[in-house]
């Protein structure tokens, strides 16, 4: 058996960024992450309690004791699946960063998987812990940590690359959060090292955000960063984060 999962949400909500942007899903927030993103706004501290809504889209929340036990996480999964019958595409799994708990998500990923797919949003440093779970994960987002704006270490570069060569055994998708400040070179650097992988992986470039949610970047910026990208790859797109714009969890 593994240690007890450790959430810190659970909910129902439009999924806001990527390659499922605009579809339903039920969201299982894992807590605790192994990064310090300038512009992360996730609350995944380690908690006492997970919070869980009350019923699937009422944006109300309770709070139940951590960790919650797999057989009642299925459970409400299960629950609100057929109480909206049709109305979720998919279970994203998401933090922090899901990948920390690889024993946790290898034990119960199989359970959720047979109530619907499975979709893993990470941020694509953890190759290790995905080799270890990618048999019952359908569909990957993976983050490409920028400097400009996620002020990470130029070491991520590596990471994200050994991690895209482990997801493309999935549908993938890339996601980089750009700035103003954000230089076309950085832009290279990612489609470089996915051009090596997988050239046809989708790269959606997501303009960061302002505090009232809409959007921090000029279109001027965003297009001169999209026709980097687009030279070099075939599928580029440009999505800002939509459930802030709709007032959704
Ligand atoms: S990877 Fe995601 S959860 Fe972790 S610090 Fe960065 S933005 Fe926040």
């Amino acid at each position: 058996m593994s240690d007890p999962a450790r959430i810190s949400e659970i909910f129902s909500s439009i999924q806001g960024e990527g390659y499922l942007a605009g579809r339903r899903q039920i969201f299982i927030r894992m807590d605790e992450c192994n990064l310090d993103c300038r512009y992360c706004d996730t609350v995944y501290e380690k908690g006492a309690v997970c919070r869980v809504e009350t019923a699937p889209g009422s944006g109300a929340l309770c709070a139940l004791p951590q960790p919650p036990g797999v057989d009642s996480l299925v459970a409400l999964v299960a629950e609100w699946h057929s109480r909206l019958p049709g109305a979720h595409h998919s279970i994203s799994i998401t933090g922090g960063e899901p990948l920390l708990q690889p024993e946790t998500l290898h034990e119960w990923l199989p359970e959720l998987r047979r109530i619907l797919p499975i979709h893993l949003e990470t941020n694509g440093t953890l190759h290790a812990g995905l080799g270890q779970v990618i048999d019952n994960i359908d569909y990957i987002s993976m983050d490409m940590k920028l400097p400009s704006t996620a002020g990470c270490d130029q070491a991520l570069w590596e990471e994200h690359r050994c991690f895209l060569e482990v997801a493309v055994q999935r549908q993938v998708s890339v996601k980089v959060v750009i700035g103003q400040d954000t230089p076309s070179d950085e832009i290279s650097r990612v489609c470089a090292i996915m051009a090596k992988v997988e050239r046809t992986t989708p790269l959606f470039l997501q303009p960061l955000s302002n505090a009232a949610g809409g959007v921090a970047v000029t279109a001027e910026r965003i297009l001169r960063l999209q026709e980097t990208a687009a030279a070099l790859l075939p599928d580029v797109r440009v999505i800002p984060q939509m459930h802030k714009m709709l007032g959704a969890l």
